[in-house]
């Protein structure tokens, strides 16, 4: 069924020229209008005694009008009328439209609007908006009301479009709009029906009214994206099968038994979500968000034993070496006693020992493979891969993932990370993918105190590291990080700027290193660790620094992801102020690992408020999804999406932020809607074909 839609150019007042400035607004048609909502709504509802009016305030009066007049300027006139309420009467000017006089009559009803100022003594109205009253029961269209402000372009004034925009809500909406969720899904979330909700967008008859249209419109939005993205993703998904995973209490009581730990209850329910993913066919899109120690590595231990388990091969790729080897070490100690083979494949192995650890994946002699970016050669080849993981998926770029997947039979995919993205904003970026989040840390974890200090009083944070820190036989980081893709999203590739970038800190890590080695920490083992070295010298660095024979670890932003030392209970972050929140946090997120109190030093002279801003939140925010959100409002979620210039926005009033709850709410409805009737052939479904046909040409 096709509704036909008729052109904007349609609705009186409405000429040639408005027309093509709305064009330019993305509104061709009259249904178009009914969704080109205000930008911002100005409650004049409420009148204010002319007696009372303070000087500065933005008032809406409701009088007579007692005189009115033109006077000339040099140039041009004013237009001047008086208006007088019960309390007292106040002048009213508007330059250079001397047309209004015939507007006007003495004795008429009218409201104004606007910002009364002091004029020579006295107070008076500056090009008010104005309305009269002509019988008692009018609808007001521009004052004595909530009024709807809308965006404007060049050909477009605020009030002519107003006026249309009344015109099409009085006489249009009712024939444009139909209602198309079900009547079950309106009734059990209590949405106003639509057509009424799109009038109130427009003119609401109050405040209540306006917002329970906002909220039917919201769920609109996230209920037609949700059913598009999610209707795609499904005819995906259809032609491709996984193997599934073998799972039974028994296997779960055997991995729990090899565990020194017990699992956090988090831990538990995102297992028995992933499991179900698993154990289909369907093959896995799933993101785990979990805090910064929150215990990701042994979710996908389990998973990649489940995979050994049932014959297959599991893989775990992780953006830096430093990273794979430590993962390794955790996994082959973890798997020992379970006889499950690991192997350790990155770029600095031996050129024979890549080929024999090649060789055994070929040939299915190792079940479980931890790797680097070589994990994803064209000549690694997999016996029979069941799972891959990649942990901190944020390091690795969408085309890197996709060539693991496209092995066949398809693997089931787990993708880790811990820079927090607001479930909602997740739920967009990585749109294919289901999220389960781990919220809680494990119990016992002492708090990270962190401290925004100037550079100046680095003595006072060296002191604390010796009278605090070393005493008490506990390491620390001294940690000059690079700049990373993370303040720069959408580069994956190394850029010369990275080397260089690269090369800058390296420096700064390694004078720093000299600096204090000879200096206030010339009795202390320190070490220094970067990017650049070989992997032996790095290795024995990082043994070294595991071991506690090296206290202070002065490091590039290799040590950023991942790196578990939970004797570590001491960071000093350099350059703090040219970080972005979520990195410093996941910086941050290295210590504080252990039992014991942990602190944390932010060096930086921001310049900026926004600098300002972010290292003050780093000082009293400790939860990752709140540092996320507050990052997500200081960036501006623009940078994330790349914002569409033309156009309506898909969303244009709803706030992945602020409607955060509403959108999970929505997404499981459409799953179930989706479950039920995969094609939206129902009768009852039938318009939000439609609807979604209209959104999806839109955006
Ligand atoms: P992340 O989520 O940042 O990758 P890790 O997996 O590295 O965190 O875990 C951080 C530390 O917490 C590790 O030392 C790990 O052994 C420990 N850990 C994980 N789960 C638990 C648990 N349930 N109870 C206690 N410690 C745990
Ligand atoms: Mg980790």
């Amino acid at each position: 069924m096709e509704t036909e839609t008729k052109s904007a150019r349609f609705i009186r007042g409405i000429g040639p020229k408005r027309f093509e400035a709305l064009n330019r607004l993305g509104v061709q048609t009259i249904r178009d209008l009914c969704y080109f909502f205000p930008r911002r709504y100005e409650d004049r509802a409420h009148f204010e005694s002319i007696a009372h009016i303070q000087p500065g305030e933005t008032v809406t009066v409701c009088g007579e009008v007692i005189t009115l007049g033109i006077r000339p300027l040099k140039q041009g006139s004013i237009f001047e009328l008086i208006v007088g309420d019960e309390t007292g009467t106040l002048p009213a000017i508007w330059f250079h439209q001397a047309y209004l006089k015939n507007q006007f009559q003495v004795g008429d009803r009218i409201i104004l609007s606007g910002k009364a100022e002091r004029y020579q003594g006295r107070l008076q109205l500056s090009s008010p908006e104005y309305e009269q009253i002509k019988q008692e029961e009018t609808d007001p269209i521009h004052t004595g009301r909530i009024t709807p402000i809308y965006p404007l372009s060049e050909g477009l004034a605020q009030r002519s479009l107003r006026t249309a925009m009344k015109e099409v809500t009085d006489h249009y909406v009712l024939k444009e709009i139909q209602e198309f969720l079900p009547e079950a899904v309106r009734k059990k979330y209590s949405l106003v029906e639509l057509p009424a909700a799109i009038q109130a967008m427009h003119f609401p008859k109050d405040s209540e009214s306006l917002e329970a249209a906002r909220r039917r419109v919201i769920f609109d939005e996230f209920f037609l994206f949700e059913t598009i993205l999610l209707s795609r993703i499904r005819s995906v998904q259809l032609k491709e099968r996984a193997i599934p995973l073998q799972n039974s209490r028994e296997l779960l009581a055997e991995f729990k038994h090899v565990l020194s730990f017990e699992l956090t209850p988090d831990q538990e329910k995102v297992i028995h979500e992933i499991a179900e993913n698993t154990s289909g066919e369907i093959p896995m899109n799933r993101l785990l968000e979990g805090e910064v120690g929150s215990g990701k590595t042994v979710v996908a231990a389990f998973f990649l034993f489940l995979a050994a388990r049932s014959h297959l091969q599991g893989a775990l790729l992780v953006p830096t070496e430093i990273l794979a080897e430590q993962h390794y070490q955790t996994l082959k100690k973890l798997y020992a006693p379970l006889n499950i083979s690991a192997a350790l494949l990155t770029g600095s192995l031996e050129p024979s020992e890549r080929e024999n650890v090649r060789q055994r994946i070929k040939k299915g002699s190792v079940s479980i493979v931890v790797g680097t970016h070589a994990l994803l050669q064209e000549e690694v080849d997999f016996n029979r891969l069941g799972l891959v993981v990649i942990d901190e998926q944020h390091r690795f770029g969408v085309r890197q993932r996709a060539k693991l997947v496209l092995k066949r039979p398809r693997p089931h995919l787990l993708v880790m990370t811990a820079t927090p993205i607001p479930r909602t904003l997740g739920l967009t970026l990585y749109g294919d993918l289901d999220i389960s989040m781990i919220r809680t840390l494990p119990k016992g974890r002492k708090n990270i105190k962190t401290y925004w200090i100037s550079h100046q009083k680095e003595g006072e944070v060296f002191d604390h590291i010796r009278s605090r820190v070393l005493k008490k036989n506990e390491q620390a980081y001294i940690l000059f990080p690079i700049i990373d893709e993370i303040m720069r999203p959408g580069i994956t590739e190394k850029s010369t700027e990275d080397e260089e970038a690269e090369l800058y800190t390296l420096n700064a890590a390694t004078k720093e290193y000299e600096r204090l080695r000879k200096g206030v920490f010339r009795d202390v083992p320190l070490g220094l660790v970067h990017g650049r070295l070989l992997k032996k010298e790095r290795d024995l660095v990082m043994e070294k620094f595991h071991k506690s024979e090296i206290k202070i670890l002065i490091a590039t932003s290799v040590i950023e992801v991942g790196i578990d030392n939970p004797n570590v209970t001491c960071m000093v972050i350099e350059n703090a102020e040219r970080f972005g929140l979520s990195q410093l946090h996941q910086m941050r997120g290295r210590i504080g690992r252990g039992n014991q109190e942990a602190s944390c030093f932010l060096f930086g002279n921001p310049t900026t408020e926004e600098g300002k801003r972010r290292l003050r939140i780093m000082t009293k925010i400790r939860d990752g999804f709140t540092i996320a959100e507050e990052d997500l409002i200081l960036r501006g979620p623009g940078e994330f999406f790349g914002t569409k210039q033309s156009g309506i926005p898909f969303f244009q009033v709803a706030s992945l932020i602020r409607d955060a709850e509403l959108l999970t709410v929505v997404r499981d409805e459409v799953k179930q809607l989706l479950q039920d009737d995969a094609d939206l052939t129902k009768p009852e479904h039938a318009f939000i074909a439609e609807e979604m046909n209209y959104r999806k040409n839109k955006f």
